[in-house]
């Protein structure tokens, strides 16, 4: 498990037949208040806390889980990573923990054709990814996560609760799906996708100072160019009205 800096590890999603996000533990160790940054896909959990505790880190540090948006790579082996830390608190944009909270799944999965396809794939019966959330976020909040400070950029688009995690005195960025390395951004036509708000929270991530980029998946950069956000959201920009 890669360190990125002082207070940010990361851990690599194992893509096998689908996409395995990539997921992120932020805090001073020291601190015993360490957060991670979404789960994975099905089945991927258990490398993923076997990473964290392969650098040392006790398990009962990590605090809360946060979810940067609920699409199933993301949150698949959400309930295996509870499973092994039952004190953990779930923290994610309000928009998506209303629908989890219901029940309603439409966001995991993004489509009807692959919510079939994944039900018998990994033979999830219906209510799999009902969870309580125990703190919704808006976006504009400033999070003290084990002495570092993160703040809470709501960028919907690719999803409607997607956010973005920002450490303003490193400029780190995880965006979640929103924007990639290679200038690639997220897809946006899955349920609760919207191409014009895709547009307008690319544009308005292009506004922070980025050295930075931690994103779901593909590569994650080091110095990233400045400009580069404002100039993958400009690439997009006749894809995204
Ligand atoms: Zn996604
Ligand atoms: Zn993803």
């Amino acid at each position: 498990m890669p360190r990125i800096t002082e207070d940010v590890y990361y851990i690599p999603g194992q893509d096998a037949f689908m996409p395995d996000a990539h997921a992120y533990v932020l805090g001073k160790p020291s601190s015993q208040n360490l957060s991670l940054i979404d789960a994975g896909l099905i089945g991927k959990g258990g490398y993923k806390i076997q990473s964290i505790q392969k650098e040392g880190i006790e398990l009962s540090a990590i605090k809360r889980i946060i979810m940067t948006h609920t699409h199933l790579d993301h949150i698949g082996c959400l309930a295996e990573i509870l499973k092994q830390l039952p004190w953990a608190e779930l923290w994610m944009h309000q928009l998506e923990a209303d629908l989890l909270e219901q029940g309603d799944e439409r966001t995991v999965y993004g489509m009807e054709m692959f919510k079939g396809m994944c039900q018998l794939q990994f033979g999830l019966k219906p209510g799999a990814f009902k969870f309580q959330v125990n703190r919704k976020l808006q976006g504009g909040e400033t999070l003290d996560l084990g002495d570092t400070l993160w703040e809470v950029i709501h960028i919907p688009g690719h999803s409607m609760g997607s956010i973005g995690l920002y450490h303003r005195p490193m400029k780190i960025l995880i965006p979640g799906d929103v924007v990639y390395a290679d200038y690639a951004i997220g897809r946006f036509d899955l349920f609760s996708a919207d191409s014009s708000e895709l547009k307008k929270s690319l544009m308005r991530l292009a506004e922070l100072e980025v050295d930075f980029l931690l994103p779901g998946h593909n590569q994650i950069v080091k110095g990233l160019p400045k400009g580069y956000i404002l100039k993958t959201a400009h690439q997009w920009e006749s894809y995204l009205r």
